[in-house]
């Protein structure tokens, strides 16, 4: 087994009375895409932005890479990429004069068309972030969580809204992160991505963690209570056929 590279102890977080999340406990293992699983108000946006140090906790214990988020979120944020709604990106720079204008708040020296090949946009680099489509728009959002070389990126709902294809192509783009080495630690309600996509999951809903494990292990467990599905599957479905039809290339570029 990898080294813990992300270890949560006894997570609590409350809104005034109201407890979003209830003393939960997780490891992230080194080199892995580890999946919050859980639907909408889980709180699984408030575990990410807590271990980003974004956010203020309740009580608990939080490790990322041996530091101590409560002694040393500094040393935290250095390695970490977080991904910023791209809304709230300057709407008249070019993507290249983004990547700079971060490499200067990072004091960085990321390669703008490097990190453009990287998630597919070299050609737009000169294009605007309002001229993105809703998938070019969060594969950005990707790049610029790599700028200053982390060793964790968190993706936080990285393909919600997205068509069958930009979600693929986002799923690619997640795989070859993690294939350089790099951590990444995403949330999703989205259980067929969860599925072909994290190598672990922790299924978290109304503020617990019910489980964690590998997709593989929980469903071969469910098969072995006996569960069956009520239909025989099909070996495709409708959303193959679309991107047969459509096609698996960069058709939303
Ligand atoms: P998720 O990301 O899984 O959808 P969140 O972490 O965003 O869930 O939210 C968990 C719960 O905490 C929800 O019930 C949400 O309404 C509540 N919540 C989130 N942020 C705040 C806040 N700033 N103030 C009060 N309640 C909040
Ligand atoms: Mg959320």
């Amino acid at each position: 087994m990898n080294n813990i590279i992300i270890s949560v102890k006894n997570l609590v977080k409350n809104y005034g009375n109201f407890q979003a999340v209830k003393s939960i406990s997780f490891d992230v293992h080194e080199g892995e895409i580890f999946g919050l699983l859980g639907p909408n108000g889980a709180g699984k946006s408030t575990t990410l932005e807590i271990i980003e140090t974004l956010r203020e906790k309740t009580s608990g214990e939080v490790l990322v890479n041996g530091f101590d988020l409560d002694k040393q979120p500094d040393e935290i944020k250095k390695m970490i990429g977080v991904q910023l709604q791209t809304s709230g990106y300057y709407p008249n720079l070019t993507l290249v004069e983004l990547i700079t204008l971060f490499n200067g708040l990072y004091n960085r020296n990321a390669d703008p068309m490097a990190l453009l090949e990287m998630v597919n946009l070299k050609d737009k680099a000169k294009s605007k972030v309002k001229e993105l489509s809703g998938g070019q728009r969060q594969r950005f959002s990707v790049a610029t969580t790599l700028i200053n070389d982390p060793k964790i990126v968190f993706l936080d709902e990285p393909t919600t809204g997205l068509d069958p294809q930009a979600r693929r192509n986002l799923w690619e783009l997640i795989r070859n992160i993690r294939k350089k080495g790099t951590t990444v630690i995403m949330t999703t309600h989205y259980m067929d991505e969860a599925e072909v996509l994290c190598d672990r999951v922790a299924i978290i809903d109304a503020g617990k963690i019910i489980v964690e494990d590998t997709p593989d292990r929980l469903i071969d467990h469910l098969v072995s209570t006996g569960f069956e599905r009520p239909k025989e599957m099909k070996h495709a479905n409708l959303e193959d056929v679309f991107i047969s039809l459509t096609g698996h290339s960069l058709r939303e570029d």
